[in-house]
């Protein structure tokens, strides 16, 4: 039998589903579109390529590139190598594709306020769910186990030994660990 949890949590995910789709029929676009906006808009500079795109959206490779071709052809993306391995390409959001974006952004979610025992329960869900299906990463890095905490504003991430900001530390990260 389902349980009380999992009702609630279906009925939340379809809830937001609706949402995400109305506000991309909105704008003419396809749902796939928009969550690869929306996961450009948050995902921070270790996980901005179609691979990490894959890998959060559980899409394969061949129909990710086809979205990825379709949103860049009407100038929402923009591709450039990575300045520290020119082999791998990264995934930005274009000028254009910030204010598609923001245009969605009322029809995306209800305002519900920041509520740190909301957050949390959030979060311990959805650590156990990774954690028992084995799934990779992709938490805020302000919850990560890597995130050291240097200054009042200053972070450095544990695993890259790299400096992160206040902004680098809101935003999703591939390698995440709770
Ligand atoms: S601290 Fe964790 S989440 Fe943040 S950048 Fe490093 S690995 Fe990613």
């Amino acid at each position: 039998m389902t349980s009380d949890l999992n009702i609630w949590l279906e009925r939340l995910s379809s809830l937001q589903r609706k949402h995400m789709r109305n506000a991309a029929n909105i704008e003419g676009i396809q749902l796939v579109h928009l969550e690869i906006l929306r996961f450009l808009s948050i995902s921070n500079k270790y996980s901005n390529t179609a691979q990490a795109l894959c890998d959060y959206l559980g899409q394969t490779k061949g129909s990710i590139s086809q979205s990825l071709k379709l949103i860049e052809d009407v100038g929402y993306i923009v591709r450039k190598p990575c300045e520290k391995d020119g082999r791998v390409i990264r995934l930005y959001l274009s000028a254009e594709g910030t204010k598609c974006l923001k245009r969605l952004e009322e029809a995306l979610l209800p305002e519900l306020p920041e509520n740190e025992k909301r957050v949390s329960v959030l979060k311990d869900l959805l650590s156990e769910w990774q954690v028992r299906n084995d799934l990779k990463g992709f938490g805020q890095c302000k919850s990560c186990r890597f995130n050291e905490q240097l200054g009042q504003s200053k972070f450095k991430c544990g695993l890259t030994g790299e400096a992160l900001s206040k902004t680098d530390i809101e935003k999703i990260c591939q390698e995440h660990v709770f």
